[in-house]
């Protein structure tokens, strides 16, 4: 099913967390909504699920109004950072909770409740654990009988607030893959809000970037990380290094570095910042050559990268520069006079100092 939402805003008193908000799900994709704390995220996602109602706007479910739908006729299944699961009940009773309580007339039998349980229990390959109780269950467990249990009332959307949140890295990175399969398995339109970049570019087909109640950009994680559309985008999604400048007639000069500006095709300097991933910059021993001169200041082993902190002696400049590098004598040390030459066609020049 697909879901639109036209023009949304929302108000909390004076505060505006969501201020004019149109979007299109489509059917059978997962989304992500990601931004900074606070941002509008669960509003967004509450009003999706008709818990929240707006103050204007609208929601559209296959083209059909929704805005003011209740939220138990829009087939909308939940799962929250903390889903209280029923303590004293069952993962069994847990998961066929929602079937259970349907009114006689359309509750399935209780063999026909059986089968879907446990079917999706193996879906979610917890099959084993039927009889425990959420006390004996890992905080990983119990967030994937929280998904079985709102698989099992079928619902057309899944709407997903910070699932992983409360879980350790470790179990977070591998749930993620997990939602994925699960979702490639399933099809259902799903919405899911998370404040972590690597997260939604991991798992989303598209991502929704909100900043202060806005839509920063949609797009494929791809499209965000290569094309971001703001300053914003480009600092949210990775790291981002900043030099000062100005750009005049389609050249911009930033920290003694020239990179083509097509943008700037005036013939007066205007001031810019130039933004350039720590990856896009490329380090060679020596003070001469060419690239511009940096110092060493820093070097440290991340995972299979080298990050190197330098400074351009001249101005304030420090930039991170990452490197491949699986192990073996660092090629840089601190204190080391070298050249960085950051990639000029991955430079994304915007108006104004910074
Ligand atoms: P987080 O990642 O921290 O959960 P979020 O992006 O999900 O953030 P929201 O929960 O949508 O953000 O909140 C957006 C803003 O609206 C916040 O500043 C929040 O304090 C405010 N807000 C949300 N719900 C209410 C409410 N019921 N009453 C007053 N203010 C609210």
């Amino acid at each position: 099913m697909s879901i639109q939402v036209r023009d949304l805003r929302k108000t909390f008193g004076h505060f505006k967390a969501l201020d004019d908000v149109s979007l299109t799900f489509h059917s059978g994709e997962l989304v992500a909504l990601l931004g900074p704390s606070g941002c509008g995220k669960t509003t967004l996602l509450r009003i999706i699920a008709g818990l929240e109602y707006p103050d204007s706007g609208a929601v559209l479910f296959s083209g059909e109004d929704a805005t003011f739908t209740h939220v138990r006729e829009r087939g909308v299944g939940f799962v929250f950072q903390h889903y209280a699961l029923f303590r004293h009940m069952t993962v069994f009773d847990n998961v066929a909770f929602g079937l259970t309580v349907r009114p006689r007339k359309q509750r399935p039998s209780r063999e026909e409740i059986a089968k879907r349980v446990h079917r999706l229990l193996e879906l979610v390959q917890l099959d084993w654990l039927a009889d425990r109780y959420p006390d004996q269950l890992s905080g990983g467990q119990r967030q994937r009988i929280a998904l079985a249990r709102a698989l099992a009332v079928e619902p057309r959307v899944l709407l997903l607030d910070e699932p992983f949140g409360a879980l350790d890295a470790r179990v977070r990175k591998d749930l993620r893959g997990w939602l994925r399969r699960l979702h490639d398995e399933l099809h259902i339109t799903s919405i899911f809000v998370t404040h972590d970049q690597e997260e939604a570019m991991e798992v989303a087909d598209r991502i929704v970037l909100i900043n202060q109640g806005r839509v920063e950009q949609v797009g494929t994680p791809q499209e965000i990380y290569n094309a971001p559309a703001s300053p914003f985008v480009y600092g949210f999604i990775g790291d981002a290094n900043r030099l000062s400048g100005h750009a005049a007639g389609g050249w911009a000069e930033l920290a003694g570095l020239r990179v083509p500006a097509p943008e700037f095709g005036q013939s007066e300097p205007r001031p810019v910042t130039g933004y350039i991933r720590p990856h896009d910059i490329q380090l060679q021993a020596g003070d001469k050559g060419e690239g511009v001169a940096v110092r060493v200041e820093s070097v440290a082993q991340v995972g299979a990268a080298l990050r190197v902190g330098v400074r351009i002696p001249n101005g304030d400049t420090a930039l991170q520069v990452e490197l491949p590098h699986h192990g073996g004598h660092w090629p840089f040390q601190v204190g080391e006079p070298v050249r960085a030459l950051p990639c000029a066609a991955r430079v994304f020049a915007r108006d104004g100092a910074h």
